[in-house]
C-alpha cells in the first residue's frame, strides 16, 4: 500500500492510450501507464490462417499514419502486417447512385492502411518497453477516483494509490474514469449493432475498401493481406439495425456467407469462409467537456462515433497528438501539465474537429437509412453528381484521410 507521484497518469493502454505513453517518452516526465489488461508481451507473429487476424481492425488515414511514423511505431506495424489501399467503392443498394474514389484523384500514395488493432497495440508498447520513465502497472484497475484541490488520486485495486499532476483517461467507450470524475456526455443509441468478421472471398478485393449502403446499415469490406496460398480476405464491419444483427448471428457459417455473399452483391464472388462473429452495439457518445483541472479525456472517453468512415480512432489519435503537444509545451515551460490554461488548448483544437465528423456521419446515417422516395432520389442523384464533380470529390477524398486544410 504506497502512495507514489507522477506528472501524468494514463488510464487504458488501447491505442490512444499507448499511443499518449509513446509520445510523452523521453522527455524527462514522470509518466504512470495503468491497464486492466496484461500489456503484450511482444511483437505477434503474422498466424497464416483466417483465425489468425484480429476481428478488430481499423482504417487508418494518412495522417493517422504521419503521427505513428513520428513516434517510431509505423515500422512495428508494417513488420507485422498491413494492408493499404489506393480506392474506395461505395454504392447504394436501392438504386444507382455509386462514387468511386482512387488515390490518383489526389496524388497520394494510399487512400488510407487496415491495420489490426492489436498489432498497432504492439508496436506502440515497444515504443515504451522498458522505458526508465514510464511505469507500467498491468494487469491493474483503478478502483476509486478521489479528488483533491486540482489532484485526482487514483485508489488502484492492488491497494497502490497514485497522485498525479494530470490524469488522462484513456479507457474506452465506456470510460470508469469519465463516469467517476461526474463529466456529462450526450449520447444516443443508432440503433445498430456491428458485427465484424474476417471471411475469404472468391475474388481480389482489388486494393479497395467496398461498402454498399442498405437500408438496414452500410457493410463495409476491408481488405486485408492475401494469404500466401493466394486466398483473399477482408474485414468485415456490418452495421445493421438490432432484429437483423441476431439473425445474422444466429447463423451457421454456411448461412452467413451465403447472406454476406448477397448483401455485397457478390462484387468479389462468392463468401467462401467466415471466421466467427463478433458483434459491438453502437452509440453516439460525446462528452460536454474534454478536461476539469488535472484531468483529460480522450479518445473513445471522450467521443464515439458510427464505425461507417472508419474515423473513431483516427479522430482519437489526432486527440493524443494535440494533447501531447500541450502538455510537452507545458513542461518545457515549466508548467504543471494540469493547468486548465494547458488543457484548453487541446479541448479547444480537437473538440470542433470531433463535432464536425460526428455530425457528418449522423448525416450519412439517416440520408442512406431513409427509405423515403424522394430522399432515395436525391441520394442517388446525389452520389452521381459528386462522382461526377472532380474538385469536390478531391475535396471529400481529403477529409476522409485527415489531409484537408
Ligand atoms: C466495429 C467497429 C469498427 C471500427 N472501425 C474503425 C476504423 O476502421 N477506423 C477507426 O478509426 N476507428 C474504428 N473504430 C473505432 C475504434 O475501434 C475505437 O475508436 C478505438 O478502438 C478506441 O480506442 P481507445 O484506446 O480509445 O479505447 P479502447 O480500445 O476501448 O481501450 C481502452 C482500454 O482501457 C482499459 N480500461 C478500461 N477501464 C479501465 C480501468 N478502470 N482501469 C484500467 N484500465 C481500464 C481497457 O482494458 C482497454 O484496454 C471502430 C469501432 C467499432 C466498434
Amino acid at each position: 500500500m504506497a502512495e507514489h507521484s507522477f506528472d501524468v497518469t494514463i488510464v487504458g493502454a488501447g491505442i490512444a492510450g499507448s499511443a499518449l505513453a509513446a509520445a510523452l517518452t523521453g522527455h524527462g516526465l514522470s509518466i504512470a501507464l495503468v491497464e486492466a489488461r496484461a500489456l503484450p508481451a511482444g511483437r505477434s507473429e503474422p498466424a497464416p490462417g483466417l483465425d489468425g487476424f484480429d476481428a478488430r481492425v481499423s482504417a487508418l488515414t494518412p495522417r493517422s499514419q504521419a503521427f505513428l511514423e513520428r513516434l517510431g511505431a509505423w515500422a512495428g506495424v508494417t513488420a507485422v502486417r498491413a494492408c493499404p489501399y489506393r480506392h474506395m467503392t461505395v454504392w447504394d443498394a436501392e438504386g444507382t447512385g455509386a462514387i468511386e474514389f482512387d488515390v490518383d484523384e489526389v496524388g497520394a500514395p494510399a487512400l488510407g492502411t487496415i491495420v489490426e488493432n492489436r498489432v498497432l497495440v504492439e508496436a506502440l508498447v515497444e515504443r515504451f518497453r522498458g522505458a526508465a520513465d514510464v511505469t507500467v502497472r498491468a494487469p491493474e484497475r483503478v478502483d476509486r477516483v478521489v479528488r483533491e484541490g486540482s489532484q485526482v488520486v487514483l485508489a488502484l485495486a492492488g491497494g497502490d494509490t497514485l497522485r498525479s499532476k494530470l490524469v488522462v483517461a484513456a479507457d474506452g467507450a465506456l470510460s470508469p474514469l469519465r463516469e467517476a470524475l461526474g463529466f456529462r456526455t450526450r449520447e444516443w443509441d443508432y440503433g445498430h449493432r456491428a458485427i465484424v468478421a474476417t471471411v475469404q472471398l472468391e475474388r481480389p478485393h482489388a486494393a479497395t475498401a467496398w461498402q454498399r449502403f442498405l437500408p438496414t446499415g452500410p457493410l463495409a469490406l476491408l481488405p486485408l493481406p492475401d494469404g500466401e496460398d493466394g486466398s483473399h480476405r477482408c474485414s468485415i464491419v456490418w452495421s445493421i439495425e438490432e432484429a437483423q444483427a441476431e439473425e445474422l448471428l444466429a447463423l451457421d457459417e454456411a448461412g452467413f456467407c451465403a447472406a454476406l455473399g448477397a448483401a455485397s452483391e457478390h462484387r468479389l464472388g462468392a463468401v467462401l469462409a467466415s471466421t466467427r462473429r463478433l458483434a459491438f452495439p453502437l452509440r453516439q457518445r460525446h462528452a460536454v467537456d474534454y478536461i476539469a483541472p488535472g484531468v483529460a479525456l480522450v479518445a473513445d472517453a471522450a467521443h464515439t462515433i458510427h464505425p461507417l468512415a472508419g474515423q473513431g480512432i483516427n479522430l482519437g489519435l489526432a486527440d493524443v497528438e494535440v494533447l501531447a503537444a500541450e502538455v510537452l509545451r507545458a513542461a518545457e515551460r515549466g508548467l504543471d501539465p494540469g493547468r486548465l490554461d494547458v488543457l484548453r488548448r487541446y479541448q479547444r483544437e480537437r473538440k470542433g474537429d470531433n463535432l464536425l465528423m460526428m455530425a457528418a456521419m449522423e448525416g450519412f446515417k439517416r440520408l442512406f437509412g431513409a427509405r423515403a422516395l424522394p430522399v432515395r432520389w436525391l441520394r442517388n442523384s446525389g452520389l452521381r453528381l459528386v462522382d461526377g464533380a472532380v474538385p469536390l470529390k478531391r475535396e471529400l477524398i481529403r477529409q476522409a484521410m485527415g489531409v484537408a486544410r
